[in-house]
């Protein structure tokens, strides 16, 4: 499950409008008959032919505005983090919301409230980590060689790791096209994190430059069928994929390092 709350603020280039969100469908309405400033209405996404099943609350408290997705694999469908799919979905559902005649006006004041509360913030830092043994420019330059005929041209680094636990999902790496930068989670980098799943995330995100997101009838494609094809290549696909499907939860406590650094 995962959750936006009306704290969290993502960077201002993340809410690209190109985002598809999928078609969402809004189900019924449910207020709380002891708060006149709440509701609650679950929500379908159709995205790719598949249906996600969503969850929107508001009430007069804080946090104001909750924005919920139950299938975690609809985030799987995007590049971006799951703090900016939220940050969209909650936008593109509260102005479903306020366009709604039977909406209670004691439940828009918070709506709004929170629509003006989100003000963009700069991008996060990024921490270039040397010395480490999972040297990720080898790796790269490895990979490079052996799957790419060196042909791909990107920086890679490790990403700043937030010292909280995540509310969901897990970001292994990232690939921003216009600086042909590659971002690794740095949690990639505990003991008990495989070679190869550190390794396919470096090659996930290469795949990203070799086959490039295009746009097909209005909405960006990135994980499409040349890409997975590609992906598939890397030699220990299947056994990194299995190993995160089983392990991903253990990803989204901060690495002990980092949670000494806090409590410290
Ligand atoms: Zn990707």
């Amino acid at each position: 499950m995962a959750f936006l709350m009306n704290s969290l603020k993502v960077p201002v280039q993340t809410l690209v409008k190109t985002l598809n969100l999928g078609t969402i469908s809004l189900g019924k309405c449910r207020l709380d008959a002891g708060d006149p400033a709440s509701l609650s209405r679950m929500f379908t996404l159709k995205k790719n032919g598949i249906d996600y099943v969503g969850q929107v609350r508001v009430r007069s408290g804080s946090p104001a505005v909750r924005v919920e997705v139950f299938n975690e694999n609809y985030f799987e469908e995007f590049d971006q983090s799951e703090a900016a799919v939220l940050e969209n979905l909650a936008g593109k559902v509260l102005g479903r919301l306020l366009k709604d005649k039977e909406l209670p006006e004691a439940v828009k004041t918070p709506i709004l409230e929170y629509i003006e509360d989100q003000e963009p913030v700069s991008e996060e830092e990024i921490v270039p980590i040397t010395g480490d043994e999972r040297d990720l420019d080898k790796i790269f330059e490895r990979l490079n060689q052996e799957y790419f005929n060196d042909k791909i041209q990107a920086r890679i680094m490790w990403g700043r790791d937030v010292k909280s636990r995540n509310k969901s999902g897990f970001r292994y790496g990232s690939y921003d096209e216009g600086k042909k930068l590659i971002r690794i989670h740095p949690r990639l980098k505990q003991d008990f994190v495989p070679q190869c799943v550190l390794e396919l995330t470096v090659y996930h995100e290469m795949c990203h430059q070799f086959a490039p997101s295009y746009k097909k009838n209005g909405t960006w494609q990135s994980h499409h069928a040349e890409f997975k094809k590609k992906e598939k290549e890397f030699k220990d696909f299947k056994d990194a994929r299995n190993w995160e499907k089983h392990n991903w939860h253990r990803l989204l406590l901060p690495s002990e390092e980092n949670a000494e650094l806090v409590t410290a």
